[in-house]
């Protein structure tokens, strides 16, 4: 018993003696920066209560919920000081887990479905991206993200996502200045040259790998090399997105990794 007094005696006396840890914030770090480098653009597949119910007591969750109300509005859920689960097993160019490293925008919408005429995909109403475009905006600038940095959950995880879909308006995106386009000249002059000869599976997947997908280097036109290309035809290319390789799509892809030659100083253009 005056054991047991005693270890109580002792447990109350460290207790009230635990010491504040003594911090000097004087100084800052040179080498950091924000925890956000990505924004990941999802569709939800489910209505707005389904997808509110989904995204708040379930695992999956994501930043902000976009809705498809008459006049759209967001949801935060997720501080973005916070980690939200919505990529998934995910990679871009060297970061893997986005997660950790991103901000992810769930938008209220459909998805496809299936017809006996094909897969029949939604539109997403221009009501909602304009209420996308500026809290892009809002938070391209408050962390500072690189235009390849805005994403589709498809470009992330291309083995086993589709989402935003072939029907986002990434061309809105980039009229925007959120991302880059491929510039229709250069594309149309390459498409030129590909079209004598188009590039081999080993140039396709290499030049993928480039542009920031994880894409395996197998020399050959593999189902997940097709799964790529399809990722990346949804998103520049919309009207066609078989994965299969095309002039067009090598155009746009050799554009899209080769900086625009810059004429040398002192240059005078031809006419
Ligand atoms: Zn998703």
């Amino acid at each position: 018993m005056k054991k047991i007094a005693l270890a109580l005696l002792v447990a109350l006396l460290s207790a009230c003696t635990t010491t504040v840890p003594q911090i000097d914030r004087s100084l800052t770090a040179r080498g950091q920066s924000p925890r956000v480098k990505f924004i990941i653009i999802h569709y939800t597949v489910s209505d707005l209560p389904r997808s509110i119910k989904i995204l708040t007591e379930q695992e999956v969750s994501s930043h902000y919920l976009l809705t498809d109300t008459a006049r759209p509005s967001f949801y935060a859920l997720v501080d973005e000081s916070r980690q939200a689960n919505h990529a998934g097993v995910s990679n871009w160019k060297t970061y893997t887990q986005l997660n950790v490293s991103s901000i992810g925008i769930e938008i209220v919408n459909p998805g496809f479905t299936e017809s006996p005429q094909g897969r029949i995909w939604y539109p997403f109403p221009q009501a909602q991206i304009d209420q996308l475009i500026p809290l892009l905006k809002d938070i391209v600038a408050r962390y500072n993200i690189s235009p390849e940095n805005i994403l589709g959950h498809n470009e992330i995880a291309p083995q086993r996502k589709q989402d935003p879909g072939p029907l986002f308006p990434w061309r809105q995106l980039a009229d925007a200045g959120l991302i880059v386009w491929p510039d229709a000249n250069r594309v149309a002059a390459q498409r030129v040259v590909y079209e004598q000869m188009l590039p081999d599976a080993v140039w396709f997947q290499q030049k993928l790998a480039k542009h920031g997908y994880a894409t395996p280097q197998t020399g050959v036109f593999d189902e997940a090399t097709r799964n790529v290309l399809i990722a990346f035809q949804m998103k520049y290319r919309n009207t066609r997105f078989d994965g299969m390789p095309d002039a067009e799509t090598a155009a746009l892809l050799e554009v899209l990794t080769t900086p625009a030659p810059v004429a040398p100083a002192g240059a005078v253009a031809i006419k």
